[in-house]
């Protein structure tokens, strides 16, 4: 990344897990977040998602790519695989994942969260670097304390999940709000089910996770600057047409203020048809 900056974005849901690294790759704009912090100081409990995602937003980020370590349940996942997943399942506490919790309410549904053009792109370019990546997988998102081990595996595992993680199943759900375009990469550290790879620890998922970010990085370059270049109609551009409950009428005008970044193009199209 070229010409870059730290950009912090205060929002009404408090600070960014760190500061944005805002820069250019081939003349496109593009913005990195750590999402624990850079020297990883959030666990999946602490991450502001929603201070995240709003922020992502007040940047003008148009199409998000979130990178996630999971265990894979599938027997013919192996650690090192990538996959893009289509389903969520959320099982984690009371963290924050909305941005209209009160005042102002809107259900964005998970169904179809996927950006399907940018994801289809995603997997040409991983498969074209030449790693093994597999299309669509429902995943899991549970408390820390309680990822790894044979329990949790049989516990996802009667949920039909094929994946299980701590991070995506919060921190979606705000991004979906923010009208972003959304690609879930798993790396899987684990093969979390499989007798032969030992189960899983908090061990083995140091020692993979960066194995499998270096294998990552060069197609991860391709990836920021095609999908910055992707022109799309989806519907991920208008999702809160579709989710918001309340009356435009009823808008408590306070809250409306707060998320005017979010709310922008919603208010402008419906002002437009009445
Ligand atoms: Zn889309």
């Amino acid at each position: 990344m070229e010409n870059v900056r730290e950009v912090a974005v205060p929002t009404p849901f408090g600070d960014a897990s760190d500061v944005f690294f805002v820069g250019e790759v081939d003349g496109e704009r593009i913005a990195f977040l750590p999402r624990h912090g850079r020297y990883h100081t959030l666990s999946p409990y602490t991450v502001p998602y929603v201070a995240n995602a709003f922020a992502a937003k007040m940047l003008g980020v148009e199409r998000a790519v979130l990178v996630s370590a999971c265990g894979g349940m599938k027997k013919d996942w192996k650690k090192g695989d990538f996959v893009l997943f289509d389903q969520l399942l959320d099982f984690t506490g009371d963290s924050p994942k909305s941005m209209f919790l009160k005042f102002i309410i809107a259900h964005v549904a998970l169904e179809g969260f996927r950006c399907a053009a940018q994801s289809f792109k995603v997997h040409r370019i991983l498969d074209d670097a030449g790693l093994t990546v597999h299309d669509g997988g429902k995943l899991i998102t549970v408390e820390q304390f309680f990822a790894g081990g044979w329990a949790s595996s049989i516990f996802a595992d009667r949920f039909g999940a094929e994946g299980i993680g701590m991070t995506t199943g919060r921190e979606v759900p705000p991004l979906l709000e923010a009208e972003i375009h959304v690609t879930v990469i798993g790396h899987l550290t684990d093969g979390n089910g499989s007798e032969e790879e030992g189960g899983v620890s908090a061990a083995l998922v140091k020692e993979q996770g960066p194995v499998n970010m270096a294998r990552l990085i060069d197609p991860l370059r391709d990836i920021v600057v095609e999908l910055a270049r992707l022109e799309t109609t989806c519907e991920c551009a208008t999702r809160l047409d579709g989710a918001m409950q309340t009356d435009r009428a009823c808008f408590v005008h306070r809250r409306q203020q707060e998320l005017a970044p979010i709310l922008a193009r919603y208010l402008r199209d419906h002002s437009k048809q009445g």
